[in-house]
């Protein structure tokens, strides 16, 4: 058993690293093994981040036509298939996004809110785990 100096934890003797991240090897305070299990390193986040932001350019595309539908319509009361359609894709672009950012598809139906489903979208963290909610 050894103790880390930083947060006086105790460690097995086997560990490399304490909880906090103090590393027994390198003697320097590191990134803790605890909170990484989530995050992304650097090279994914940016691969992450260039998949995620085209579904978030389609979703912002949709968004775009779904608002024209809006005006057109409160002038008209025509093509409703049009808005239902565009409705549709903008959701399920809502949930690729979703997925691609880290989380359950079942987030995409805050698209169902449109603009503030959107933006709790863009708001939340990427992460690595696409199967949990
Ligand atoms: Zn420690």
């Amino acid at each position: 058993m050894k103790s880390c100096p930083k947060c006086k934890l105790g460690s097995p003797d086997e560990a490399t690293r304490c909880d906090c991240g103090y590393d027994f090897e390198t003697k320097k305070l590191e990134k803790s093994y605890l909170v990484s299990a989530d995050a992304l390193s650097l090279e994914e986040l940016s691969k992450v981040k260039s998949k995620a932001n085209n579904w978030l350019a389609a979703c912002l595309l949709t968004l775009f036509f779904h608002t024209l539908y809006l005006f057109y319509v409160l002038g008209d009361g025509s093509a409703p298939v049009f808005g239902i359609l565009i409705s549709i894709l903008f959701v399920f672009f809502c949930c690729q996004y979703a997925v691609a950012k880290g989380y359950n598809w079942v987030w995409g139906l805050w698209g169902l809110v449109t603009f503030l489903g959107l933006a709790l979208l863009v708001s939340k963290p990427y992460r690595k785990a696409p199967s949990r909610i």
